[in-house]
């Protein structure tokens, strides 16, 4: 009814005027966060599956605020929709840079650290500039980083992202496809791409060991990186058994809260330090 209809509409605009409200707070608080450098970045390690051996730390961004530390989910969506996830991403990519350079020369280990960029970061024209100059600032080499991008960031002005990810590739820097299995990426773009390796989306690595549909899901994400030559991470292993399974299948890294969750940069030192050959 008439009555129903406008009751409808009021309660509908109260509640987007609220949240807009709500972002235009959070953005003011992102803002003043960025100016009182309360951002950190935190490591997850990724290791050989069959060896335990870590051979990669992810950079995942936390927020220090004074209500205790937030994770990205909480902030990461609305700094993209107000412009600040260029900020923001400039900000990690230059302490995760940083922070590299320090674990290799504390520990000697050997490892690449693999950053998230959001596909705007990679839309900006100087993007693979800042990133070159970032290494050279750190005296860090290209095959020291790699970058990771959402499978769903590809699908959106394909040809600026192809043309992106290729500059990068070019000046050697590695590229993996992240929550694989939950975009819309089609193989034979995926073929296209200069990738190097494919994360499976935690979504399917929770079902395992016993759930048959999701298993023949990462068999297939498993032979489809095998054929394109591309190396496999799984994410979100939580699970001895879910460990063997994925060894059993031929994934070769993994990740996950059964070898660490994502810890301080004094702690992912420790880890690095104690696995590495000295
Ligand atoms: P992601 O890139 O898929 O990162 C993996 C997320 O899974 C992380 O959440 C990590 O803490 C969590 N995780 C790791 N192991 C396990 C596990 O065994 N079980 C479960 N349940 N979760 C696990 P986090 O750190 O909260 O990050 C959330 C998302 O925020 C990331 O998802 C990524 O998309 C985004 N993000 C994080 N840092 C950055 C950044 O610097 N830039 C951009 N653009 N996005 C970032
Ligand atoms: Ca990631
Ligand atoms: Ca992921
Ligand atoms: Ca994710």
């Amino acid at each position: 009814s008439k009555s129903l209809g406008r009751g409808t509409y009021v309660i509908f605009d109260q509640s987007m005027e609220q949240e807009a409200s709500e972002i235009l707070e959070l953005e003011r608080n992102l803002r003043t966060a960025i100016q009182n450098d309360q951002f950190i970045v935190h490591y997850q390690p990724i290791v050989d599956a069959a060896t335990g051996k870590v051979e990669m730390i992810e950079a995942l961004l936390r927020w220090n605020s004074p209500n205790g530390i937030l994770s990205p989910d909480k902030f990461i969506p609305i700094a993209e929709e107000v412009g600040l996830i260029n900020t923001l991403g400039e900000l990690v990519l230059n302490k995760a840079c940083e922070q590299t350079a320090y674990l290799k020369a504390t520990t000697g280990a050997k490892f690449i650290t693999s950053i998230n960029v959001s596909a705007k970061q990679l839309r900006q024209p100087h993007f693979t500039n800042n990133l070159e100059s970032m290494l050279h600032k750190y005296d860090l080499q290209p095959k020291d980083v790699q970058l990771e991008i959402t499978e769903n960031a590809l699908v959106e002005e394909v040809e600026c992202i192809t043309n992106a990810l290729k500059e990068i590739k070019t000046l050697g820097i590695r590229i993996a496809i992240d929550d694989f299995g939950t975009g819309y990426s089609s193989l034979s773009y995926l073929r296209k791409l200069p990738i190097d390796l494919i994360k499976i989306d935690q979504s399917f690595v929770k079902m395992l060991p016993n759930d048959e549909e999701h298993r023949a899901i990462i068999y297939t994400i498993i032979s489809l990186a095998c054929s394109l030559d591309l190396e496999i991470i799984a994410e979100g292993v939580e699970e001895k058994s879910q460990r063997e399974i994925l060894l059993s299948m031929g994934c070769k890294f993994i990740q996950g809260n059964l070898i660490s969750h994502p810890v301080d940069l004094e702690s992912i030192k420790l880890i690095l330090g104690h696995t590495s050959p000295k």
